[in-house]
């Protein structure tokens, strides 16, 4: 029996939230006295693939299908059923992100399993099995006990400090047998987000809200993420006037982020805003107005003109790293 792991990768490479993800299931699979299979699904090397032995995976099953590189959520979820009744797996992992929040519910009804997604602890095995939540866009935490025999779990990213071990894991290529309706989607075009820094694995962030004025300032939030070397982030009405594209913003209704730091320049700090960065590490605010709520969020404030403020800060940056 193994906890079954969902890995993602792109370009030839694992993404680090499914490293993450690997090594929750380590822990699971630790109490439990089980191990971790690890499913990989379409085309990746076995070089990239070894490095999932190091965050706690014993198996790695592969499905080779080239098109499983694109997210197709009814083939995920046939390959996710055979491989966790191959494995006799009664906890299944995947990332809170768009792949894990379009498959997951999928297989929690086929399994007729118990979902926690967007888990913030390990389950507390001392109370059944209960697992931290946000609920109520981050405003409150929920402690779900999950009383079903199979379990199906999304992980939070950047939940908990990733840490390297040896470990080697074994490399077996899963036969699935797709249905008709599988493929139905298809892709016709993958849009490649640009930019030096991913926003989702990002673990500084420099991010603008209308505070800015307009587009022609963005470049004031670009030089300092650049000095950093951080991502760019922005709050929706920004995305809305097309001042930045949609994949930047951030909220309720955007990107969920736990970057380590993330600077909030001309942002009110509406809590849809809040709802996508609250879980990030320390989060610095410049704001003119005083009494923006995002003051209260935040662990250091600037209070000031973003347009006179970011300028000095980038240039202190780039005097510090001399
Ligand atoms: P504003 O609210 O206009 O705030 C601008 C801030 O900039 C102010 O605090 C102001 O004091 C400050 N400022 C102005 N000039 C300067 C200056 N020169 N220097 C420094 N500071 C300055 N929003 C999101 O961001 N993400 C979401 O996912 C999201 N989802 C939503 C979902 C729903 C259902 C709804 C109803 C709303 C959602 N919103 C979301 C919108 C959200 O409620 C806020 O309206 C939005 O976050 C405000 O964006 P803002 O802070 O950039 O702009």
């Amino acid at each position: 029996m193994s906890v079954l792991v969902l890995v993602e990768h792109t370009e030839g490479d694992i993404k680090k939230k499914s490293f993450e993800a690997v090594q929750y299931a380590a822990e699971i699979a630790k109490a439990d006295g089980s191990g971790v299979a690890a499913l990989v699904l379409g085309a990746l090397s076995e070089d990239a693939i070894s490095a999932l032995g190091e965050y706690g995976a014993q198996k790695v099953l592969q499905v080779s299908d080239a098109r499983l590189n694109d997210l197709h959520a009814r083939a995920y979820t046939t390959a996710i059923l055979t491989a966790a009744q191959k494995e006799g797996s009664k906890v299944i992992i995947m990332m809170h992100d768009v792949n894990g929040r379009a498959v997951a519910p999928r297989v929690a009804v086929k399994l007729n399993a118990g979902l926690v997604s967007g888990a913030l602890s390990l389950p507390d095995k001392a109370k059944g099995f209960t697992i931290k939540k946000a609920v109520f866009s981050g405003k409150a935490f929920a402690y779900v006990n999950v009383t079903s025999d199979v379990k199906v779990i999304t992980l939070m990213p950047n939940t908990f400090q990733l840490s390297k071990a040896d470990g080697k894991a074994t490399i077996e290529q899963l036969q699935v047998s797709f249905g008709p309706k599988d493929f139905g989607v298809t892709v016709k075009e993958v849009n490649k987000v640009k930019g030096e820094v991913l926003l989702a694995e990002a673990e500084l962030v420099v991010s603008g809200g209308r505070g800015l004025k307009g587009p022609e300032n963005w470049g004031l939030i670009e030089d300092l993420a650049k000095e950093l070397g951080a991502a760019t982030a922005c709050s929706r009405p920004v995305a809305d006037a097309h001042w930045r594209p949609h994949h930047e913003h951030v909220g309720q209704t955007g990107g969920t982020i736990r970057p380590n730091l993330y600077i909030a320049v001309g942002i009110s700090g509406a809590i849809q805003h809040l709802a996508g960065v609250n879980g990030s590490k320390t989060i610095v605010v410049i704001n003119k107005d005083p009494e923006a709520p995002f003051f209260k969020a935040g662990n250091y404030g600037v209070v000031g003109d973003a347009l006179e403020i970011l300028p000095r800060l980038t240039a202190a940056v780039k005097k510090f790293k001399e």
